[in-house]
Formats: structure tokens, C-alpha cells, sequence
């Protein structure tokens, strides 16, 4: 075994999440390390390199809101792609020399608390051993890839990837290419490589309810403009609305506005894309099944008018909505019809098994492939979390505590697991966001660690009882809506077989979210037991 490392504070993962608690951790004065599994910074953006691959959040929000750092730093696309994204980790690294406290290609693989010494011992695969009394656990959310157990996969003759481990610079040109899935990544993806590609085959469960994307190159000069006076605005707006993007939900009830009024409304919002039409738009589709009908039957007419042929209508915007309308992420696509393209409907004609030349479906047919590409997610949310095999109070490990469903306190923390907390994780808003805006927990960590040092308090950790009135106050709020009604989402963690079934992320917005977490600080950390230091 390695000599032991001895530090204030590890923080696991350098996406978003991890880069803004290491800028916490350093203005705390803590002696703080970074364990990073990839080879540089960038989290999702790191490792999520395959064709297509972009953010669907508009300039300038999907980024740090420091002043000194967007002051020199410019997107060129309104939707950036991950080339840039990966451009800008690597600008704030050189801009705030991030690397000097970070390990790269260190996986962390378990981590176990003394309550004797009040200290975390972590260990990376490769051996390295820390011990540390704070830890912040920013992992992700789709950190964890998921490919399901095929019947054969194992014989197929051509090249497999999963899009989260694209190889770089991999040329599909002349291939004949299998696609399982169609989630935002799939979507993404598929529209890219089409044109180039031989022939696609895309292998669809459920119909992504894509939205217009409305991509644009932004002018520099304008950007220059706006940072002076707008950025600031913007940054702030950011964390006052519901996913944390600049527009809002419209508290209106859908059925209330009149015919013109809802028609001119959907229009605009239509027209200006991205996600405007999603959570830009009446709020109430989310709870109410008249009103998701509506949006739907909207999205379906303006979607089928764009398709050519009308078996794919009825395939890609059926008639009748597949699940309530924006119960999933929809993905934002730049373009619809493909030439060379056939689609599978699995739930017609399942997946029977993987052959060595291709997928073999159900009704007997052999689709011969060169390159099996899986755009099959990721077991989200939780799986970071649950990957590091971590033992608290009890020494029982995290993933079996969470086998019936995530229990924490404020999407922050769990019970008998002291001094851990994590961010954009399970039961925060996380990715009912726009990822940056929620990062802000890293601050309320912080200041935590802060109020601890300075009153001797040597831990601290959520009560029983009120890790489970949050967590079934989100289980609660979840029942109202129709999150349900989506048959596989990753939303609900029914997209990994055998995963317990529940809403994985706080449904109440980010306002609601941060009042409730600055709440329970200012009744004196009300809901966490605090432990006096003894010496
Ligand atoms: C494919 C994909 C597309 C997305 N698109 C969008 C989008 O368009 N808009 C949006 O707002 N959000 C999007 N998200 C969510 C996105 O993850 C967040 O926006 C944001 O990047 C979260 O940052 P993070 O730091 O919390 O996590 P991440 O960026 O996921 O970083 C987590 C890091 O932790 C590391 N890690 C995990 N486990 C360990 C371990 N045991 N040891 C060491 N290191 C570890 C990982 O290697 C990774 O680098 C997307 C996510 C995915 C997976």
C-alpha cells in the first residue's frame, strides 16, 4: 500500500461541479486535492466526444459566471460543441492553474469513514491512498455508461462503441452503421453521421420529441457588448428561474389562455428554439394531461409537416403521444429527414440477438452492420455515486443503502455518511437544470466546511429524519406530475433494467431548490446533527 496522502478536502471529478468547488476549496484556504478518472478537465465533455456531441444551453449560460472569467472568453456557436467546450476547461485551466491541484487518471474506488478519527480514507485504483476530513463528491451524472446485456454481443464481428468512449477522429465514411437508441445522444449522433455514412440503421424504443435547435454563430464584437452590460444579468437570472436557463415556465394553465393567445404563443417559442418551447412555455404540461395533450398535438402537427415519408411519421411523432410531452429531455436536432436511413421500431420488431454480422430482430431479419454503435445512456444519476464503494457510520456501503431508492438530505448528502456531500447529484434539480446553474451548492458546501472550522464542529451529517421527509417530499412532488408516464427515462432511473423506479432528481425547480438548502442554514443547519470536535 501506498504512503498515505493527507489533505483538508478531496473532491472527486473535474466537470463543472468539481472545477467550482476547487475554486471554493482554495478561497477556504483548505489544502485540497482533485481526483480526476479522465485525463483532463471537462467531466461530460471530456469523455462525451462522439459525433454531434453539443450542449443544448444558449450562450452565455452554459459556462462559469465569474466576471474574470467570461470576460475573456468567447463561444462561437450559440450551442457549443464539445471541441469548444473542451477549449474552455482548458482556458480556465491556464487562467486559474486548476492542474496544479488535481490528479489526473485517478479513479477513486472506495472510500470509508473512522468516526473515531472524524476522517475519510480514499483509495484510487491504482493504489493511491488519501485521508482527508471533507469530501465533495462531484461525479456526475452520466458518469457511468450503460450497454444492456445483448443475446451475442460478444460474437459481432465489426467494431462496438458506446458514444460516452467515441475513438477520436473515427472515420464512419462507406460503413454500414447500426445505432441502438435515441435519447439526446442518439439523436445528436445520427444526424451527424447520416450524411456520411454507407447506410443507418437506427434501432428506436420510444420516438425522441425533438425540438428545433435554431443554432447560430455569434458575432464577437456583439458578444464584447453584451458582457458589459447583460452577462451580469443574465448570470443572475440564471438561478432564479425554474431549470436555471433564461427563460421560464409560464405559470399561466394552458387551457385558461385562448386559442390565438396559446397558438401565438407556441409560435414564438417554436421560433426561437432550444428548449423554449419546453420549459419556456406553460408550466402545466408537466402536471396536467389536458394541457401536455395540447403541447403535443402542436410539437406532433409542426413535426410530421417536416417528415417526407409516412411510415416515418407515424414512427417519429405518432398520433397519439408515445409519453406526456417533455417528461424526457427532449433532444434539439439541427436537421430532420436523412437519406440512407431506416429506422427499427424495437417495440414492433424487438432486438432478438446480436449476430456476428449485425442485429438480428425479431421478425427474422438480419441487419448487417460494420459498426454497432450503443447511444444507450448511462445509469444516471446515481451511478458515480454508487460506482465508489463508500462506507459511512455503519460501514455499509452506499449502493446497498440506496437499493430501494436514494435517501438524502437536500440533494447534498446522505445519513450516516459524515462530512460528504455532493454536488448535481441525486435529489438536487441536476439535470432538470442547465447543468452550470446548480453548481452553486459548491458555495453552500463550503461555507458549511467554514461554519464547522470555526466552531470546533469535527462533523457533520444529515438526521434520519429529515433525509426522509426530502426524500419523500420529492416522491411526492413526483406523483403529481407525469413524469410516470414515460415508460423508460432516465429521469426516473427505468432505463437501466433492475434499478429501483423513482424520481432521481429534485422536481420542485432551482428557486424552490436553493431556498431550501439556505433555509436549513439559517435555522442553524437545521436537519444535520453536528458533532463538537473534542479536542
Ligand atoms: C452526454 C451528456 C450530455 C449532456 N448535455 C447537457 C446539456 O446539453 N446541457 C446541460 O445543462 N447539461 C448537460 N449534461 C449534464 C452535464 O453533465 C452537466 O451540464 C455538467 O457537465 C455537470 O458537471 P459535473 O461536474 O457535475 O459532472 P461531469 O461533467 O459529469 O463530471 C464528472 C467527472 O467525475 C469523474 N468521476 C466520476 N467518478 C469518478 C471516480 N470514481 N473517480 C474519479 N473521477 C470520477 C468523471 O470522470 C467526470 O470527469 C449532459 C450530460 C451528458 C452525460
Amino acid at each position: 500500500m501506498s504512503e498515505v496522502q493527507e489533505f483538508d478536502a478531496i473532491i472527486v471529478g473535474a466537470g463543472f461541479a468539481g472545477v467550482h468547488q476547487l475554486i471554493q476549496f482554495r478561497k477556504l484556504g483548505l489544502k485540497v486535492r482533485l481526483l480526476e478518472a479522465g485525463g483532463g478537465l471537462g467531466g461530460t465533455w471530456y469523455w462525451n466526444t462522439y459525433p454531434g456531441a453539443r450542449v443544448d444551453s444558449e450562450n452565455p449560460i452554459y459556462q462559469f459566471s465569474d466576471p474574470e472569467l467570461y470576460k475573456d472568453w468567447n463561444y462561437t456557436e450559440k450551442f457549443p460543441g464539445w471541441r469548444e467546450i473542451q477549449q474552455y476547461f482548458e482556458y480556465v485551466d491556464k487562467k486559474l492553474d486548476l492542474s496544479r491541484d488535481v490528479s489526473y487518471n485517478s479513479r477513486v474506488v472506495s472510500a470509508v469513514w473512522d468516526d473515531t478519527t472524524d476522517r475519510w480514507t480514499l483509495t484510487t485504483e491504482a493504489g493511491d491512498v488519501y485521508r482527508v476530513q471533507w469530501l465533495s463528491l462531484c461525479t456526475g451524472i452520466g458518469s457511468k455508461y450503460y450497454i444492456p446485456p445483448y443475446k451475442g454481443l460478444d460474437s459481432f464481428k465489426g467494431e462496438v462503441h458506446h458514444t460516452s468512449r467515441w475513438p477520436t477522429d473515427y472515420d464512419l465514411k462507406g460503413k454500414k452503421v447500426g445505432v441502438i437508441g435515441t435519447g439526446s445522444t442518439g439523436v445528436q449522433f445520427i444526424q451527424e453521421i447520416a450524411p456520411v455514412v454507407e447506410h443507418l440503421t437506427v434501432f428506436q424504443r420510444t420516438p425522441n420529441l425533438s425540438l428545433p435547435m435554431k443554432q447560430t454563430k455569434l458575432d464577437l464584437e456583439e458578444q464584447k457588448k453584451l458582457k458589459e452590460y447583460l452577462y451580469p444579468i443574465q448570470f443572475g437570472r440564471r438561478n432564479q428561474t425554474f431549470s436555471g436557463y433564461l427563460h421560464d415556465l409560464d405559470m399561466k394553465p394552458t387551457l385558461e389562455a385562448t386559442l390565438e393567445e396559446r397558438v401565438l404563443n407556441y409560435e414564438d417559442k417554436w421560433e426561437k428554439g432550444g428548449f423554449h418551447f419546453w420549459i419556456g412555455s406553460y408550466g402545466d404540461i408537466f402536471f396536467k394531461q389536458d394541457a401536455n395533450d395540447v403541447a403535443y398535438a402542436f410539437w406532433r402537427d409542426k413535426t410530421r409537416a417536416r417528415i417526407n415519408d409516412p411510415e416515418m411519421k407515424d414512427k417519429l411523432a405518432p398520433m397519439k403521444s408515445p409519453h406526456p410531452f417533455g417528461v424526457k429531455r427532449p433532444s434539439l436536432e439541427q436537421v430532420y429527414n436523412q437519406p440512407n436511413v431506416a429506422l427499427v421500431d424495437v417495440n414492433k420488431t424487438p432486438i432478438a440477438e446480436i449476430t456476428p454480422d449485425g442485429i438480428k430482430t425479431s421478425d427474422g431479419i438480419e441487419h448487417k452492420l460494420d459498426v454497432l454503435v450503443f447511444a444507450t445512456g448511462f445509469d444516471m444519476v446515481t451511478g458515480g455515486i454508487t460506482s465508489i464503494d463508500i462506507r459511512g457510520q455503519d460501514g455499509v456501503p452506499i449502493k446497498e443503502k440506496w437499493v430501494n431508492g436514494v435517501r438524502s438530505y437536500l440533494g447534498l448528502g446522505s445519513a450516516t455518511y459524515p462530512n460528504m456531500f455532493w454536488i448535481y447529484g441525486p435529489q438536487s434539480p441536476a439535470a432538470f437544470s442547465n447543468g452550470p446553474s446548480t453548481i452553486f451548492t459548491s458555495e453552500w458546501i463550503a461555507d458549511c466546511i467554514k461554519h464547522c472550522r470555526e466552531n470546533k464542529i469535527s462533523h457533520i451529517v444529515p438526521s434520519k429524519e429529515a433525509q426522509d421527509a426530502w426524500s419523500e417530499q420529492l416522491q411526492q412532488i413526483a406523483s403529481m406530475g407525469l413524469w410516470m408516464g414515460a415508460k423508460h427515462s432516465w429521469y426516473m432511473g427505468s432505463n437501466i433494467e433492475g434499478k429501483k423506479v423513482e424520481i432521481l432528481q429534485f422536481p420542485g425547480g432551482v428557486p424552490a431548490y436553493y431556498k431550501a438548502i439556505s433555509d436549513s442554514v439559517a435555522k442553524g443547519y437545521e436537519g444535520w446533527t453536528l458533532k463538537q470536535a473534542t479536542a
